[in-house]
Formats: structure tokens, C-alpha cells, sequence
């Protein structure tokens, strides 16, 4: 039976590391500050926005909020990005994702300084991180690497194979592993063979968004399953991209959904804004 990797509490001891960090950096006068900005209604990323104010505030981080009507113009929301570029009290600057259609999303990224970017979907951090030396990773997926760090998983030569290929998740997080010096197969709707490629692995990484796609026989003996999927099936019911109770009699250890990778993002977001706070600190951001 596979031990359960509970994000929660590493989620829990990280944010107490945070959380220290902050207050030091506090007592040196510098109080780490995040910027969210929310354009429009949508539900969901409300409900984001507002655990992420909430988590800056339990962690001591300053949180500035933004909250524009859906109508807002592209040339407005330039304008704040560049007002917030050039606010010294703004370590981080999050622009919560989706915008409404009139809104050039890529324009909006790339008017975020890179050096404030915390999500690190700027094409700067991008090729910084594909290049080997990252300024900001993007949280999902360093969230993945923290929880194999701490539960002690040396990627080293290691056989991972993650499935998908999206920029937020996939890619980022195969270029994680790349660096941390394992064997990488990046597979996708177009993968001949999935089961193959995944019996192979000693870590799986699954970031399709196909409720319980990977079954549990595909999964080599002892290997390890991350699971980044969230899934709603009918009303209340969240499950992730693997058949977790199957690949639990093969795997040495499996994130659950929820509670797995879920707890990490918002994790690696207040992380992210502490590191750029610092930079700050040390005048060199
Ligand atoms: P995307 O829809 O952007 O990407 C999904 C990827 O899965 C694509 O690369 C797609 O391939 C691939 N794919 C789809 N169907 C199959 C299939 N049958 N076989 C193999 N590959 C397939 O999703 P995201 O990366 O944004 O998110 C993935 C999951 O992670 C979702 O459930 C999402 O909710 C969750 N998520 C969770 C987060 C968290 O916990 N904090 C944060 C972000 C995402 P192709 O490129 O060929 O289309």
C-alpha cells in the first residue's frame, strides 16, 4: 500500500517557513507585498483571489488588492500593471487568469516585470527556466518539486513521465525535472502507448484534466504518483487525472485529490513573492 503524500501539511510546514521569513524581513523594514489584480465576476477566480488574500495575510505578506469591473479596457490594465511595475512596496504582481475576451492575456503578461513576476508565465521566466537558471518558477509545478524534495525523492536518473504538456503545468514542471537531472517523457492527447510509457516510470506526474484517466495497472511497482488533475464529477465529488485507490496497491507513495499538489500553489505563490521581497532587501532585484 502506497504511503499518502499529504500536501496539506507540507503545504502547512512551508507556509511556517514563510511565515518566518516574512517577519525577518518585516524587522528589516521590508514588508514583502503582493499585488492581485481580478477583472470581472467569474466565481472561481474569486474564490482564488480571496484564498490567496487570506494566505498573505496569515503569512504576514502584504496583499493589494484590485478588483475591476468586467468592462475594464486593455489600455486601463496596462496602465495599473505599469503603476504596480514601479511600486516599490510590490514584490509580486498576479493577474488572475482568465481575462474577459476583449483582453489580450499574453499583452498582460508580458507588461508584468519579470523581476515582479511570481506566477512565471512571463516568456522572460520562461526561457530562464528553460535555460537552466530560473528567476521565478511557476508555482503548480514548483509546488510538484518542493513535495518530492520533502518527502525525499532524488530525481536523479530517475525515469518520470509526465502527462500533458500545458505551459502552466506540463512543460514547466518537465523542465523541472530535466534540471533535477532525471530522464524526462513529456506524452499528450497524441501519445502512442500511454500505458507503456507510463509502466516505465519510477515517477509519475499527471496533469491531463481527465477524471481518473491513468489507471492503476498502468503503474510500475514502487513508483512514485503525483497527481495535479482536479476534477469535478457530478455535484460535490473532486477526483484527480488517476485512478487513486488502484494505483495506490502499486505506487510507493501517491498524492490524493484533494489535498495532494491542490494545498502546494498557493504555497509557492506566497514563496515566490518572499524571494522577490528579499531580492528587494538586498537591493538586488
Ligand atoms: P490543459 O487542458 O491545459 O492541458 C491538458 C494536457 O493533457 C494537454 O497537454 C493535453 O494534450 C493532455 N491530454 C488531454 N487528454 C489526454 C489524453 N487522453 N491522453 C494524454 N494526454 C491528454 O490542462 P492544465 O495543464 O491547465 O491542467 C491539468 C489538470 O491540472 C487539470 O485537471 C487542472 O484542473 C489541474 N490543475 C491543478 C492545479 C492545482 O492543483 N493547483 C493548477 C493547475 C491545473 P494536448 O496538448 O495534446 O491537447
Amino acid at each position: 500500500m502506497a504511503e499518502i503524500i499529504d500536501g496539506k501539511a507540507i503545504a502547512a510546514e512551508i507556509r511556517e517557513e514563510i511565515g518566518k521569513d516574512t517577519a525577518d524581513l518585516v524587522a528589516r523594514g521590508v514588508t514583502p507585498g503582493l499585488a492581485v489584480v481580478l477583472v470581472g465576476e467569474d466565481p472561481a477566480s474569486r474564490v482564488y483571489v480571496s484564498m490567496k488574500e487570506k494566505a498573505c495575510a496569515a503569512a504576514g505578506i502584504f496583499s493589494d488588492e484590485y478588483k475591476l469591473p468586467a468592462e475594464t479596457g486593455e489600455a486601463e490594465l496596462l496602465e495599473l500593471i505599469v503603476r504596480l511595475n514601479a511600486d516599490e512596496r510590490i514584490d509580486g504582481i498576479l493577474v488572475q487568469l482568465p481575462l474577459p475576451d476583449h483582453i489580450d492575456e499574453s499583452k498582460v503578461l508580458e507588461t508584468i516585470s519579470p523581476r515582479k513576476d511570481v506566477d512565471g508565465f512571463h516568456p522572460y521566466n520562461v526561457g530562464r527556466l528553460a535555460t537552466g537558471n530560473p528567476l521565478f518558477r511557476p508555482c503548480t509545478p514548483y509546488g510538484v518539486m518542493k513535495m518530492l524534495e520533502r518527502i525525499g525523492v532524488d530525481l536523479k536518473g530517475k525515469e518520470v513521465v509526465v502527462v500533458g504538456r500545458s505551459n502552466i503545468v506540463g512543460k514547466p514542471v518537465a523542465l523541472m525535472c530535466l534540471a533535477a537531472h532525471a530522464t524526462v517523457t513529456i506524452c499528450h492527447s497524441r501519445t502512442r502507448d500511454l500505458p507503456a510509457k507510463v509502466a516505465a516510470a519510477d515517477v509519475v506526474i499527471a496533469a491531463v484534466g481527465v477524471p481518473e484517466m491513468i489507471k492503476g495497472s498502468w503503474i510500475k511497482e514502487g513508483a512514485v504518483v503525483i497527481d495535479v488533475g482536479v476534477n469535478r464529477v457530478g455535484e460535490k465529488r473532486l477526483v484527480g487525472d488517476v485512478d487513486f485507490v488502484a494505483a495506490s496497491e502499486r505506487a510507493a507513495a501517491i498524492t490524493p485529490v484533494p489535498g495532494g499538489v491542490g494545498p502546494m500553489t498557493i504555497t509557492m505563490l506566497l514563496y515566490n513573492t518572499v524571494v522577490s521581497a528579499t531580492r528587494r532587501a538586498e537591493k538586488c532585484r
